[in-house]
């Protein structure tokens, strides 16, 4: 009867347990992993029902067979894995997690290499690997060192090889062996191949595509809750390195070696858009064409294929490129219609004529011609639908008879330039037409069009207003903060910059608050991450009505936000900030529970920089804080 009861009560447990997969990385356990070890120890992976498996490396472990055999469902690996998948491995790449590759050449200061080309008959240490160690064969390739000017020793990993003076230079982390140098006072150089161009990803999130396939939600809530991850390691580094450091620390590390390495792994993990894992084609595009450099490879790879398609960047990337394909097509169509119009001109017989007028009245694209004076020759139903005339009362007219005297006014002096310039151009107007404002682009062009030498003008205009329109949207989506919607850290870089200009040249002052919600951990930590979430969501919905329509709201970092006050003096500001202070303390965003904000105040100073006022304006919050929070504090 016991045990029946037990199983009931554990029954329930049976159904939804979570799905366990295995995450191979590629080296011991250390900061360079972080996002891992957070992931799973804040219940990011178990929010979306998967349970991991963390595997450090060691020597017996080949990351490719791992994934091959399904012992482990996702593996971290280098840029070397474009080879794998050159030579025909189905693998995909979720993320980069390090836009630059912390890997380098290190040398000890007192052995005077300064510059790449100083190691002309030294001894480097690499790994023999050569697609391992190619950024750093493609730097010293490009400073004219070949592999006979250097001698290869293979790589100890020993320190003391370097230090003792056994090797000149040693392949090594950026987030490892400098800080170890710096434990024992030793004064080191670095060269890093991004110095020379050579700039590769490193930790490459990975899994096959057969996996993909057959589990495309479990692959996809693994790579958002990774993702996830690792943001908030990289914005929680204390508390990231305190867990690494109690629960991952197989090496033995330090405390301050592990926020030490994560401070350095933080500058090579954003993609200058402000993400993580970024993958981009071009780059990768580059890494392979160093491979082929280096003769590792001849083959080129379906760099798509490679790059998952849920992957951040990749998605922006894609709706970016459908448009440019669509510019492509548009000025492929341009040159088809221009050669079937010089062709009509120059058909000597009526059915040609004919025929190619048909073609040319196929096309949604507009199609007119004028003469030397402006006047209308002919042009296609397009155009006689958009005037909304028939063509025998198009030609002979000229713009001033179609259009209104600034819209006429704009083609002519575009046409007199055609005709004085003799050659071609594209211009882009917006023409008010119906009540409509229409985005055209028009391609003009000179041309002769018989033998008694008549010039005139050739025009093929396209609607582009929606495509204006879909990339104006997408450019205001990359200043747009995902959560909260409103502007994000990016968009507050480009303002400051613009309001400080006009500060210094039109003396327009204005303001600056930064606010950081009070004890925001315990609230994720006592009502879970999406109530938090739901708390910068409504909080941020509601200062906004508080604020001007002129005002701008930031989301800066985490929960911290910094509002643009333009054209104002600090006491209003102040006075603003109070009542939003106020009026989030009201806020019952959360039962039983206030939430409340400290919150720093200032006035752009004459001499500030963008760096100077976002410092003060931070030191003032924090006095908020100092002092008791649920405050501001002003200067
Ligand atoms: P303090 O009063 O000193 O500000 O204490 P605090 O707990 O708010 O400390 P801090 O500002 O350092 O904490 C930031 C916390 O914000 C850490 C992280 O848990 C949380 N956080 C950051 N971004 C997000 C997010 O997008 N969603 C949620 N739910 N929490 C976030
Ligand atoms: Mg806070
Ligand atoms: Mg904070």
């Amino acid at each position: 009867m016991k045990t029946l009861f037990i199983f009931l009560i554990f029954l329930p447990s049976l159904f939804y347990a979570n799905t366990k997969v295995t995450l191979q990385l590629n080296w011991l356990n250390q900061f360079q992993f972080a996002g891992y070890y957070i992931a799973k120890e804040k219940g990011f992976y178990s929010d979306v029902g998967i349970d991991v498996d963390i595997k450090e490396f060691n020597t017996d472990i080949n990351l490719l067979d791992e994934i091959n055999s399904n012992k482990a469902q996702f593996a971290v690996g280098r840029s070397s894995l474009l080879i794998e998948k050159i030579n025909g491995k189905n693998i995909v790449a979720l993320a980069a997690i390090f836009q630059n590759s912390p890997l380098m050449l290190l040398v000890r200061e007192n052995s005077n290499i300064k510059r790449v080309e100083d190691l002309k008959n030294k001894k480097i240490m690499i790994t023999t690997d050569a697609k391992m160690s190619a950024s750093i064969l493609a730097m010293l390739y490009s400073h004219g060192l070949n592999p006979n000017d250097y001698k290869v020793q293979k790589h100890s990993f020993n320190l003391e090889d370097l230090i003792s003076g056994k090797t000149d230079a040693m392949g090594s982390y950026l987030s490892n062996e400098p800080i170890r140098l710096e434990d024992k006072n030793i004064k080191y150089n670095i060269l890093h191949p991004k110095d020379s161009g050579f700039d590769f990803y490193s930790d490459i999130l990975f899994t096959s595509s057969k996996f993909i396939d057959k589990n495309p939600k479990l692959t996809e809530d693994f790579y958002t809750a990774s993702i996830k991850g690792w943001k908030y390691a990289f914005n929680n580094m204390a508390e990231t390195a305190d867990l690494i450091y109690k629960k991952y620390n197989t090496q033995n590390k330090s405390l301050i070696h592990l926020l030490k390495e994560g401070e350095v792994l933080k500058k090579l993990a954003f993609h200058e858009d402000g993400e993580i894992g970024c993958l981009d084609e071009s780059k990768l595009k580059d890494i392979v064409n160093v491979f082929k450099v280096l003769g590792i490879t001849n083959t080129d790879t379906n760099i798509d294929e490679f790059i998952y398609e849920n992957n951040n960047h990749k998605r922006y990337r894609f709706e970016i490129s459908y448009e440019e394909s669509k510019i492509i097509l548009l000025i492929s169509v341009f040159v088809i219609l221009i050669i079937l119009v010089i062709l009509y001109f120059l058909a000597k017989n009526k059915e040609s004529r004919e025929l190619l007028h048909t073609v040319i009245n196929s096309t949604d694209d507009m199609v007119f011609y004028k003469d030397k004076n402006f006047k209308y020759l002919g042009c296609n139903e397009s155009f006689q639908k958009f005037v909304n005339k028939e063509e025998s009362e198009i030609i002979g007219k000229d713009d001033f008879n179609l259009f209104n005297v600034s819209i006429a006014r704009m083609f002519r002096k575009q046409d007199i330039k055609i005709l004085k310039d003799k050659e071609q151009k594209v211009y882009e107007d917006w023409v008010i037409y119906d009540d409509n404002e229409v985005l055209f682009q028009t391609k003009k062009i000179f041309f002769s069009y018989n033998k008694s030498s008549k010039n005139g003008i050739l025009a093929i205009s396209r609607d582009i207003t929606a495509l204006y329109k879909i990339q104006k949207k997408l450019k205001e989506q990359s200043y747009i903060d995902e959560l909260t919607q409103v502007y994000n850290r990016k968009s507050y870089n480009r303002r400051i910059k613009e309001s400080l200009d006009s500060f210094k040249r039109y003396k327009t002052k204005f303001c600056i608050a930064m606010f950081d919600i009070d004890d925001f951990k315990s609230i994720n930590d006592t009502y879970g991450h999406d109530i938090g979430d739901k708390v910068l969501t409504e909080m941020t919905k509601e200062i906004q009505s508080y604020i001007r329509k002129t005002d701008f709201l930031f989301r800066v970092g985490g929960e911290e936000f910094v509002i643009l006050f333009p054209n104002s003096v600090l006491d209003e500001a102040h006075i603003v900030c109070e009542k939003i202070r106020k009026k989030v303390s009201e806020l019952k965003m959360i039962d039983n529970r206030v939430v409340t904000i400290s919150i720093g105040v200032t006035q752009v100073k004459q001499t500030d920089t963008s760096k100077d006022i976002y410092e003060r304006v931070d030191k003032l919050m924090y006095l908020s804080k100092h002092n008791g929070k649920n405050q501001s504090t002003i200067e």
